[in-house]
């Protein structure tokens, strides 16, 4: 498999060739091409499998044409901890420089007045984590009704550290017309409940 035969724009492919990828791992052979065709996902996929390619790259195609309003982000991916919303961000960097995409990134222990500000202008990315995230939609800084992209990231963590709730709470606030897509490296009782209810009719790829 070769990374021309997945579906992606001819401006991932070189930025994929920059980075030095010369073919696709597992999971974005089989995660990539339903991503574009705008299915839901569930990824089982361990952190170093490139399971962070496999829903970056894509979405940066889909995003690449609409508008972004203020307030509205266009999609969302919540991770367990900052250090994982950091290392997300850095790929959009890496792979979205031939885009010209706005992201936020909204983590404790940054400054809100920052943060606040790059709502404002309007985003196409938001990676939180769910506890700055609903802080400020608490605050009325952040509309989720124009989201229709979903990601949920190592859920299975997020099950450990008590996030299921505010997931919950979080996904009840998107539009029920989207794509959700979640990636998880175990599938225990609690996140195929999670999957069941905020999925549909999703593609399951173990790797
Ligand atoms: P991840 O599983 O997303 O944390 O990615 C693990 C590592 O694999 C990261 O350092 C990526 O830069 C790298 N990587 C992702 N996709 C590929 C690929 N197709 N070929 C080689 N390395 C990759």
């Amino acid at each position: 498999m070769n990374f021309a035969d997945l579906g992606l724009s001819d401006e991932l492919l070189h930025a994929v060739s920059e980075a030095g990828y010369t073919e696709p791992t597992p999971i974005q052979a089989n995660a990539i091409p339903s991503v574009l065709m705008m299915k839901d996902v569930i990824g089982v996929a361990q952190t170093g499998t490139g399971k962070t390619a496999s829903f970056v790259l894509p979405m940066i195609d889909i995003l690449a044409h609409g508008r972004r309003r203020a307030r509205m982000p266009r999609s969302l991916i919540l991770e367990p901890t900052r250090e994982l919303a950091a290392q997300v961000a850095e790929n959009f960097e890496k792979y979205g420089k031939h885009h010209n995409l706005e992201m936020a990134l909204l983590i404790g222990g940054v400054s809100m007045g920052d943060q606040v500000k790059a709502l404002e202008k309007g985003v196409d990315v938001l990676i939180a984590t769910p506890g700055r995230l609903m802080d400020l939609f608490e605050r009325g800084n952040i509309l989720l009704t124009g989201c229709s992209l979903l990601v949920i990231d190592e859920a299975d963590r997020m099950l450990d550290m008590g996030f299921i709730p505010d997931i919950e709470n979080i996904c009840t606030k998107l539009p029920k017309q989207r794509q959700t897509l979640l990636f998880s490296a175990t599938m225990p009782p609690p996140i195929k409940k999670l999957a069941d209810k905020f999925l549909e009719n999703p593609k399951t790829i173990e790797v």
